[in-house]
This record gives structure tokens, sequence and C-alpha cells, in this order.
């Protein structure tokens, strides 16, 4: 789990910082590019007003000279309109606000004395003004920029203004309009009251934005770059810049949502592109995490089950395949070798008669507890020394015990590899000889009792002992009784002289 999470973490770590980068890569390049194109429209906007009152003040120098001639101002007015493009309508009005001629004809203020806001503020302070947007006495919603027309003499006789129909086509548009992205980017013009006097949608024209700090900022004179949130709610990432001679505030924007939408699919085709080489690094490092931890798990197992017979077969055959492992698992055998060893021993121990080594009662039972479970036929050898008694009486316990261990010696010597020889008693002793029939053990009964008779033993000299032979089941059924049945033959040895042996002959009486 942890190099799993040591791998999958980096990556998802680098992707989420390639989104996060890419994400203001874009963000900040299309704040650059919308600062820079309301700066530049601010320049264009900058040059054409400054344009158009050059137009005017040009055309006002003409008509001082032709004040009285209605006609030629007419004419005139409709030259400027004609040529320049950048009007809707001229206007031409004396010292006293009435119109004297205007173009197109067709508006019909011809001799009316007009007392809009801007004429007023026109003929109290008779210079070149830009008037804020208002509504004009034909209807229009207007910007309306003038001139003062003053004789040679410096007599002041009127001005001469031309409109712009913010509502209707108009120089703005082909100035401002001409890159209306379909993708939702778009532009608009406030003025120094955050009016708007330019807009995509004709019906926005003429509202007040509210809340918004882009408009407030480009309003107050500052530019710059920065989020905005639309009157849609549409979060836009907006450029803006004042046109210096009027206060108006022009703001480039686009929907954040268009900016980033190429970074999806980048994020996607990223993906896509890391996938391959990511599922094959996790499918090696599963793979390498197994490897490394199988080793330790197998021989965590084998240590759990350290006392089972199998478990120093099982650890064994752990594959250690690296220097850790390969020492753990030499340890872990080492262990489990001595643990093991202790157990046999420990077993030895419990079934094993300290002076003599052979086998004792315990063996003994475990033993029988074999034959029968397994069906085994066998014979039992009953042996007891003759007189022993005397040899403790005369020589002392140490010299019986001797007797004792040379005894057993003789046994051990007359067995064949699957007898089983024990001492049951003090100095008594008996030898199970599986698979075996009385006739034989008889025989094995025989050579041990020549065999112990021309023993010589330090300081006692000889000794003799008396044997009893029985056989399972051929002298009874039941188990106990075949032992019964060697001691009693046994005490026949001893009954008729004693240095011999006895068989048990007759057949089981209690075979079913
Ligand atoms: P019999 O010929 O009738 O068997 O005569 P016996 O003297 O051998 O009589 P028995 O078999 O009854 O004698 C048992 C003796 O064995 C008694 C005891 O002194 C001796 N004995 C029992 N256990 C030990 C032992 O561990 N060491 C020694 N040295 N003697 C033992
Ligand atoms: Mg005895
Ligand atoms: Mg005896």
């Amino acid at each position: 789990m942890l190099t799993l999470i040591g791998a999958l973490v980096p990556f998802a770590n680098t992707f989420y910082a390639g989104y996060t980068v890419q994400r203001q890569q874009l963000v900040d390049t299309t704040l650059d590019g919308n600062y820079a194109y309301a700066n530049k429209l601010a320049k264009s906007t900058e040059d054409f007003l400054q344009a158009s009152q050059l137009q005017l003040a040009y055309t006002a120098q003409l008509l001082a000279m032709k004040m009285d001639d209605v006609s030629q101002l007419g004419e005139e007015a409709a030259r400027l309109r004609m040529m320049s493009k950048s009007f809707n309508s001229i206007t031409i009005f004396d010292a006293g606000g009435k119109v004297l001629a205007t173009s197109p004809e067709t508006l019909g203020l011809q001799g009316r004395v007009l007392s809009s806001e801007a004429v007023k503020t026109a003929l109290r302070e008779k210079r070149p003004l830009i008037s804020a947007p208002y509504q004009s006495a034909t209807g229009n919603f207007i910007v309306f920029i003038n001139h003062p027309i003053v004789s040679p003499s410096g007599r002041y006789l009127g001005a001469i203004g031309g409109a712009i129909y913010l509502q209707k086509e108009n120089i703005l548009d082909r100035l401002l309009g001409q890159h209306f992205y379909v993708d939702g980017s778009y532009l608009f013009v406030v003025d120094k009251q955050k009016r708007i006097i330019y807009h995509p949608n004709p019906d926005r024209i003429g509202d007040f934005v509210e809340k918004n700090t882009v408009v407030d900022r480009v309003a107050s004179g500052q530019a710059g770059k920065g989020h905005a949130v639309n009157s849609q709610g549409v979060k836009m990432l907006a450029g803006y810049a004042p046109v210096a001679s009027t206060g108006w505030g022009i703001v480039a924007q686009r929907p954040e949502e268009v900016t980033l939408a190429p970074l999806t699919q980048l994020m996607q085709s990223t993906l896509y592109r890391a996938l391959p080489a990511t599922i094959l690094t996790l499918i090696l490092v599963l793979w390498s995490a197994r490897l490394i931890s199988r080793p330790l798990r197998l021989l965590a197992d084998g240590a759990r089950n350290m006392e089972d017979p199998s478990s120093a077969k099982d650890i064994g055959s752990v594959k250690s395949w690296y220097f850790e492992s390969r020492e753990l698992k030499k340890a872990l055998l080492v262990g489990v070798d001595a643990i093991h060893k202790s157990f046999s021993k420990l077993r030895e121990d419990t079934t094993t008669d300290p002076l003599t080594k052979l086998g004792n009662r315990r063996r003994l039972e475990e033993a029988l507890a074999n034959f029968e479970s397994q069906g085994n036929t066998f014979s039992v050898i009953s042996i007891d020394i003759d007189h022993f008694k005397r040899i403790n009486d005369g020589y002392g316990h140490d010299v019986g015990d001797a007797v004792l261990q040379q005894l057993a010696q003789r046994m051990r010597e007359a067995c064949r590899a699957y007898d089983v020889p024990l001492r049951v008693g003090g100095e008594e002793f008996l030898i199970l000889l599986p698979s075996t029939t009385s006739a034989t053990a008889a025989q094995v009964a025989e050579r041990l009792r020549v065999a112990v008779a021309e023993m010589k033993i330090a300081k006692v000299g000889a000794i003799t002992i008396s044997i009893g032979v029985a056989n399972w089941p051929q002298s009874s059924f039941e188990i106990e009784a075949v032992l019964k049945a060697a001691d009693e033959m046994l005490y026949a040895s001893k009954r008729s002289g004693r240095n011999r042996v006895s068989v048990q002959q007759r057949e089981s009486a209690t075979t079913p």
C-alpha cells in the first residue's frame, strides 16, 4: 500500500500541479490579451474623438464667414456628415441656441431653440466639449461633440455639433464592434457615471452598471485586468482601459469557462498519455512488492506454526531470494531445528529409562497402541533376573545397577531394528517383537538367555535370567492378557528351576 501511495501521490500531484499552472497561464494570457485589447481600443477611440474634433474645428472655421447663409451651412453640415462618417447627425446653432442648419435635414429641428444640458453647457462655456450621453430633442440617446464658431474678430457666433446615436448604427460599432466573437467574448463602453454607451446588446445601452469592480475601476480612470461577473452571472476575465479625454471606460472580456475549455481537453489527453506508463508502473510496483513481501509472509506463517513437524520443510521451501529474507530463513531454520530437537529429546526422555536407556512403561503403552491400531501381530518376551536380591545384598546396589545395564546391552544386541526392548519395573524387562510368531520369539529368547548366562560380570561372575514368551493374538485376543500370559510363562520358568524359557503354547481361548 505504501509503495502504491508512493507511486500514485506524485503522479496525482504532478497532474494537479500541471493543471494549476496551465490554468493560471490560460487565465493570465486571456487577461493580458483583453488588457492589451482594451488599451488599443481606448487609444483608437481617443484618436477618433480627436480626429472628429479636428473635423468640427475645421468646419467651424469655414462657417464663421457663412453664418448668414443657411443653404451654405446646410451644405457644410451635409459634407461633414457624409465625408467623415463619424456622426449620425450634424447640427449648427447660433449663440442663442437656435438651430440654423442640420444634416440630415429631415431632423425637423430647423429654427428650434435647443435646450438640452449639452447645448446649454456649450453656449455657456464656448469651448470644444464632448457631452455625457443624454436623450436628445429628437428622442435619440446620444453623445454630442461640439466646437464653437467664432468670427475672425473673436465674437462668439454659435457652435457646430456632431451627434453619435448610441442606440443606432454608429461610428463606435465600426470602431469597437468589429471583433465580436462567437465564443462569448465581447466588449462594452461605459461613461464616467458607469452608464453603458456601447454594448453588443443594444438593449443594455443606457443602463447603469452596479457592483462591478472592473467598471468601478475603469470609470475612475484606471486601466488594468481582473475577474468580473457580468449581468447574467457569468464569470468573466476582463481587461479595461479608460479613454482619457472623455473619461469613458472600455472593458474587453471573455468568459472564464470558454478560456478554460481547452484545459479540460488538455488534461484529458495528458491523462490518456500518462496512463499506460502509470498503469505499467503500478503493476511493476505491485508485482515487486508482492515478490518482496511473499517470502516474509511465508516465513511468518512458518514461524507461527514452528512446533508443527512439517514446519522445517515449509520454511525450507520458501524462496528467499534476497539477503534479509535469506538470513531470516536461516535463523528460523536454526530455531525450528533447536525446538524440534529439544521436543524429541523431551519425548525421548519421558519414554526412556535413565539407568538402562531402554524404553519405559510409557514407551510400552505407545508401542502396544501402535500395534493394536495397525493390527500388527507381535510376540512378547518377559525377562526377570534370577536371585537378583542376592546380588544387591551381596555386592551393593551399585553393582546391581551395573548388572541391569549389562543385561540391557545384551537385550539390545538380541533385538532386530524394529523390536522394542523395555524396562518395565525394577529388574523386570520386556521385548516386543512385531510380526513374530511365538516360535521365533522363543528362539530369540533362548539366544538371549544363553548370551546372558555366558556373560562375565565383574565381582558377580555370572547371572541367569528366566524368560516367558507369549504372542498376540495367539495367546490372547486381549493385549493386556498377552502381557499377563508372558508373565505367567516367566513364573513358570522360575517355578521349574529358573534360567530357562517358557512359551505360551495354547491357542487363544478368547479369540472371537
Ligand atoms: P527371583 O529369582 O525369584 O526373581 O528372585 P529375586 O531375588 O530376583 O526376586 P525379585 O525378582 O522379586 O527381586 C527383585 C529385586 O530387585 C528387589 C530389589 O532389591 C531389586 N531391584 C529392583 N529395582 C532395582 C534397581 O533399580 N537397582 C537394583 N540394584 N536393584 C533393584
Ligand atoms: Mg523380579
Ligand atoms: Mg528376580
